[in-house]
């Protein structure tokens, strides 16, 4: 249950934390995003659920180095795991306890969790966002100050879901949205190569070749090079129609007429 941390600023309070059972999947599902949110001044924070270990050609320490190159390709300011149990992760009340104490330490903003079951993968995945859901709600509870290391209570504002590339099952998102990622898509593929234990050279050949298509083809629906695709769980709120689809700093969705030119790279 040892907290391995692999920066010297840990305490400092967060703009969004995103988190995930295992190093390397936050970098298939929203690497690029979470360098962009760097790159706009946000400080940003990932926490790893487990330390991935055991894999066939891991070990924890290679994967905590491997972690922290993903780290410095992406620029985010903290990385922390929180050494729970690889393979038999499970949403149970300790572990609830145990990611919430975080959130209460650094108090983010926004929670990204990896979402969505991998009926053919990890099982490990879907119990780790049904603990990003159970913990947001956890983190915010009075008169249980003891179960959370005497940190007080803290109601993180925003849960976004960060969709599993290559899923085979058909989701039904609510609020689904895609960040640009065309200035950050390279980060993204550096952060995955730096998971050599996971991804040998052929391995990684295979990924690159479909995140490439898989985030080309997720920017291709709002007019982007690249794309993340992102949910809420619930619909989006507005008092201003106007704002929410325009946005402040231009749309959120293609305003073309079909037939112009509206790619970026066209
Ligand atoms: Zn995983």
């Amino acid at each position: 249950m040892e907290m391995v941390e692999t920066t010297g600023e840990q305490m400092d309070r967060l703009d969004v934390v995103a988190m995930a059972p295992h190093p390397d999947d936050l970098e298939l599902c929203c690497a690029g995003t979470l360098a962009k949110l760097v790159k706009q001044g946000y400080r940003v924070g990932i926490f790893d659920l487990t330390s991935g270990e055991p894999t066939p050609r891991g070990s924890v320490e290679i994967r905590e180095a491997e972690a922290e190159a993903a780290r410095q390709a992406l620029g985010v300011q903290v990385r922390i795991n929180l050494g729970l149990p690889n393979r038999i992760l499970m949403d149970s009340p300790e572990n609830r306890y145990r990611i919430a104490t975080e959130l209460r330490r650094y108090r983010p903003k926004v929670l990204i969790t990896m979402a969505g079951r991998t009926p053919a993968a990890s099982p490990d995945h879907h119990q780790g966002h049904l603990l990003a859901e159970a913990s947001r709600f956890y983190s915010q509870l009075t008169k249980w100050d003891d179960r959370f290391g005497g940190t007080s209570p803290y109601r993180v504002p925003q849960l976004v879901y960060a969709t599993v590339p290559f899923d085979a099952e058909i989701r039904h998102w609510q609020s689904t949205f895609v960040v640009d990622i065309s200035d950050t898509f390279e980060q993204k593929l550096a952060s995955l190569k730096a998971y050599g234990s996971q991804f040998d050279d052929a391995r990684y050949e295979m990924v690159k070749h479909f995140i490439t298509g898989h985030c080309i083809s997720v920017g291709a629906t709002c007019g982007f090079a690249y794309g993340e695709m992102f949910a809420l769980p619930h619909p989006v709120g507005t008092s201003n129609l106007v704002d929410t689809v325009l946005g402040r700093k231009g749309p959120i969705a293609p305003d073309q007429l079909p037939g112009e030119n509206h790619l970026p790279m066209a």
